[in-house]
């Protein structure tokens, strides 16, 4: 537990008994806060939420994953807490997509709080090192997306390492975990490398190279750091690097 005040998301947990992964129920958390989930095919987006008064209905597409409409409901579920009677368009889940900006990431904020609370996660990572191994370990107990639970270790998780993700049409984004050196600029793609999940392959996925720290990162130190990085390869087709401050 942090010293900090609770987010919304786990007050709620807190408030209805939840203290276990396997507990985090999202249509019974929904029904306790007024709103109804629904499973239908959607034209656009994997949810939505209709609001009235202090009643919802929360859609999802019944064809997402099992672990993408946990995600839609807790992100819908964001919506219904921070911007209730708003009018807003929401297109769905970004699944923690770095880039959304302002209602959307403050709902996708919540459906980690509430998928994956501080206070259930930080004990299952304590002196655990980061890896890959705990991303799949910590997605399986949360019933998340690899992605989600790898934004969120970056959260929570005490290392310093960064996330670089390679989107399929070839973006990259990063995400820094919160005890990286924050005079440190993280570098989108490595220096004098290029990678991508082609090059790499899923044959050589989950191998963990020694790199000086500057290859990724810039600022006052880097030079004389070293880090590990891997490389993985996603269900959802993103490659993610994890570069892991020594
Ligand atoms: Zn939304």
């Amino acid at each position: 537990m942090t010293d900090a005040v609770d987010p919304p998301a786990e007050r709620l947990l807190h408030d209805l008994g939840i203290t276990e992964p396997g507990e985090i129920d999202v249509e019974v958390i929904a029904c306790a806060v007024g709103a109804v989930v629904r499973y239908r095919r959607l034209g656009v987006g994997d949810a939505r939420i209709v609001g009235l008064g202090d009643r919802a209905i929360i859609t999802v597409d019944n064809r997402a994953s099992r672990v993408r409409q946990r995600f839609s409901v807790a992100h819908e579920l964001g919506h219904w807490h921070h911007h209730r009677g708003r009018r807003l368009i929401c297109h769905g889940a970004a699944d923690q997509q770095v880039g959304v900006a302002g209602c959307e990431r403050e709902a996708d904020g919540y459906a980690a709080d509430l998928l994956m609370p501080r206070f259930m996660l930080e004990p299952l990572v304590a002196g655990v090192p980061m890896s890959f191994d705990l991303v799949y370990q910590t997605a399986a107990a949360f019933g998340v997306s690899a992605m989600a639970a790898a934004l969120r270790l970056a959260d929570v998780h005490p290392a310093a390492f960064a996330l670089v993700v390679e989107e399929a049409d070839g973006r990259r984004w990063f995400r820094r975990s919160a005890s990286l050196n924050p005079r440190w600029f993280v570098r989108s793609a490595a220096s004098g490398v290029s990678v991508t999940a082609d090059r790499y392959g899923l044959s050589r996925a989950n191998a963990t190279f020694a790199a000086p720290a500057q290859r990724w990162f810039l600022g006052q130190g880097a030079k004389d750091a070293q880090a590990f990085q891997t490389i993985d390869v996603m269900v959802c087709g993103r490659a993610i690097h994890l570069i892991v401050v020594a």
